[in-house]
């Protein structure tokens, strides 16, 4: 199996009826990159910049940043790099921001919601990230966003660091895609009108399944109900996929879901674009999307939406001669 998996090292993902999707991989510092070289990855599908801020004690300025962003795009030599703005909260605490407890963390003020409110620690980021952006082929994406207003307020705010920087004469891409992670149900069930104002949706699954089933992804007394196949997260990922496609637009999957080898048939079927995922799951997908059909895997999906439960959908999928 390993020497088939290394044929495929340089291959682009083709499944068996000869559609071409992307995989990517999620990172967390510059030095991932080279696991993704190594796996033969297409891009980097989520590079979550928590650990920039985690284990120091106080904010990294931007000068850390800039360099930190600049040597993934460089080390990625064009390929797509998507980063993801500070998403710090829920689990991940930084001590030096002093921040009250709150009773339900994974509800609180995390992510876009402590961005939207500290926006000089916001703008540094983005102003890094703006500066980076000619180093190689960036993508910028907003978590947890929760409303449209959420959205253009960020924007905004990338925006008017844009205008500054080009007020300053420093130089920024003029290509950099703007999409937002899908983790909130409420996204998900508007992602129409969210389709017509983004570049692209990467759906957080993690994330996405603790909301919609309201159980905590880390308390291992509700774990059962931490179910990817159950059928409404799956009409929610299909919503989605189907929301971005109407707009021209792309959707992928930065979850653990993307890796799996039981959801990746259901969500070629659902059409997702890209699939971002551990470096080292990255061969073992490519070699089973290229035993599947696209065609068939739509049926596949059909069925799985119309099923009643989450051991039903699996029992679907183990069905797959492959
Ligand atoms: C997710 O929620 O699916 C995700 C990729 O983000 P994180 O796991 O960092 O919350
Ligand atoms: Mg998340």
């Amino acid at each position: 199996q390993r020497a088939e998996w290394n044929k495929l090292r340089d291959e682009h993902t083709v499944s068996k009826d000869g559609v071409h999707v992307e995989l990517a991989a999620n990172i967390g510092t510059p030095n991932d990159v080279q696991g993704i070289l190594d796996n033969g990855g297409e891009g980097v599908g989520l590079y979550r910049t928590e650990f920039l801020y985690m284990g120091r004690d106080k904010l990294p300025s931007e000068e850390i940043q800039f360099n930190a962003y600049k040597t993934v795009l460089e080390r990625m030599e064009g390929k797509p790099v998507v980063v993801r703005t500070l998403d710090i909260g829920g689990d991940k605490e930084l001590p030096y921001l002093d921040l009250p407890k709150e009773m339900n963390p994974f509800l609180g003020f995390r992510a876009i919601r402590l961005c939207l409110d500290r926006t000089d620690i916001f703008r540094t980021q983005l102003r890094a990230l703006l500066r980076a952006s000619v180093y190689g082929n960036l993508r910028i994406m907003f978590p947890m966003i929760a409303t449209l207003d959420e959205f253009r307020n960020a924007k905004g705010l990338l925006q008017e660091e844009q205008a500054k920087l080009a007020s300053e004469g420093i130089e920024v891409s003029d290509s950099i895609q703007l999409g937002i992670m899908v983790e909130i149900p409420s996204t998900a069930i508007i992602a129409d009108q969210f389709a017509k104002e983004v570049d692209f949706f990467s759906i957080g699954t993690n994330d996405l399944i603790q909301y919609t089933m309201a159980a905590d992804r880390m308390n291992e007394r509700v774990s059962y109900l931490y179910q990817p196949y159950n059928p409404a997260i799956l009409r929610l990922v299909k919503m989605v996929i189907d929301a971005a496609h109407k707009e021209g637009r792309w959707a992928g999957m930065c979850g653990e879901m993307a890796g799996d080898t039981t959801a990746i048939p259901l969500l070629l079927g659902l059409g997702l674009d890209e699939f971002s995922m551990s470096a080292t799951s990255i061969l073992p997908a490519r070699s089973l999307i290229s035993k599947l059909s696209k065609a068939d895997m739509q049926e596949l999906a059909a069925k799985a939406l119309d099923m009643q439960t989450n051991d039903q959908v699996i029992a679907l999928v183990n069905s797959l001669d492959v």
